[in-house]
């Protein structure tokens, strides 16, 4: 491997200095000292033996994430190359997909609908990778997607791989208990249902999202996890704060959906985080409720 390298037959491509602003949907972020695209599990395991000792960062499809503003002293490794979606066998009304981690999630939704298998129609206009998702449980309309997983290919900080079953991977709202980096993962789906019935349900539920979330703009999604044991979701809490629309810098809560931060124009790191303050202090004044970050924040203090 060279750094710069970007061919599609290599084993991994490597950048020095990639802005990651480039890989986020709220585009903000510095650079990355090294950033690294492993195409498979093999480059993957080479590429962590060869950072034994320095920091490590995964990353995804960047739809749920907030990386400082400063260069980042590590080495982020991004899951986009590693692809793939397998029906690998079926039992009755059951069958069981294999996907890579890299695969996003809306092309998993449409392999699904072509191949009439159902269960993910919750998650549509999701964006992201399927890794992503299941490292943070992502999900919608009452579905999480740990509730389709049974088990993952997973690689520990030295590159080595391991099979995990769904019960150890501690799915809770917004969270696994997963360490590590999610090669690869396998969905217990449905057979029987036509491909135009499971279209319109993915529809349904993409246009329902479309009408109530800023999925346009740049954001990273939701920034607060909705309270456990409320009745108001974060958003209402936030709105009823009235703080839709308060900016700092050229971020902005959304006047759609006020638990979505805008990226209006240069915004910055830091101006989200100042707002995030400002609207976790002014909702705890306001309701008595502090809320917590569903976005994760990625610094060099962190490390
Ligand atoms: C417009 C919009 C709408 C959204 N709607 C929803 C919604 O309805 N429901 C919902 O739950 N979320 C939603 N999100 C948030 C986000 O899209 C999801 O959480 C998504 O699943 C994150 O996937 P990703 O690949 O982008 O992960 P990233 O943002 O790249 O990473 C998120 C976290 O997962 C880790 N990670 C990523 N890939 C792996 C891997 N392979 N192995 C281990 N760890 C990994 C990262 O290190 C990071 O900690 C929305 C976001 C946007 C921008």
């Amino acid at each position: 491997m060279k750094a710069g390298q970007t061919g599609k037959d290599k084993d991994a491509s490597v950048t020095i200095g990639e802005p990651m602003a480039n890989h986020t949907s709220v585009r903000i972020g510095g650079r990355a000292e090294i950033f690294a695209r492993p195409v498979n599990a093999d480059a993957l395991s080479r590429l962590l033996e060869c950072a034994s000792g320095i920091p490590v960062f995964f990353v995804g499809g960047g739809t749920n994430l907030l990386i400082t503003d400063e260069d980042i002293k590590a080495l982020v490794i991004s899951t986009v190359d590693m692809r793939g979606i397998e029906l690998r066998e079926t039992q009755g009304n059951g069958a069981a997909l294999s996907v890579s981690a890299g695969e996003p999630l809306r092309k998993v939704l449409a392999f699904c609908m072509n191949n009439g298998l159902s269960g993910l129609e919750p998650l549509a206009g999701i964006p992201g990778t399927i890794g992503g998702a299941v490292a943070g449980n992502a999900g919608a309309h009452g579905l999480q997607i740990g509730d389709l997983v049974s088990r993952a290919l997973i690689a520990d900080s030295a590159g080595k791989v391991k099979t995990v079953v769904k019960e150890d991977m501690g799915f809770k709202y917004r969270r696994s208990s997963v360490s590590g980096l999610i090669l690869q993962v396998d969905l217990a789906l449905e057979k029987g249902k036509k491909p135009e019935e499971i279209k319109e349900l993915m529809q349904r539920n993409f246009e329902m999202k479309k009408k109530t979330q800023p999925l346009a703009a740049r954001s990273a999604g939701c920034v607060f996890k909705n309270p456990e044991g409320q009745k108001n979701s974060a958003g209402r809490l936030i709105d009823a704060a009235g703080l839709k629309g308060r900016r700092v810098g050229d971020i902005e809560v959304s006047g759609m959906h006020a638990n979505f931060f805008i990226n209006t124009g240069k915004g910055s790191a830091a101006d989200f985080l100042e707002l995030m303050d400002k609207v976790r202090d002014e909702v705890k004044k306001r309701s008595g409720v502090v809320l917590e970050p569903e976005i994760r924040v990625i610094s060099n203090v962190n490390n």
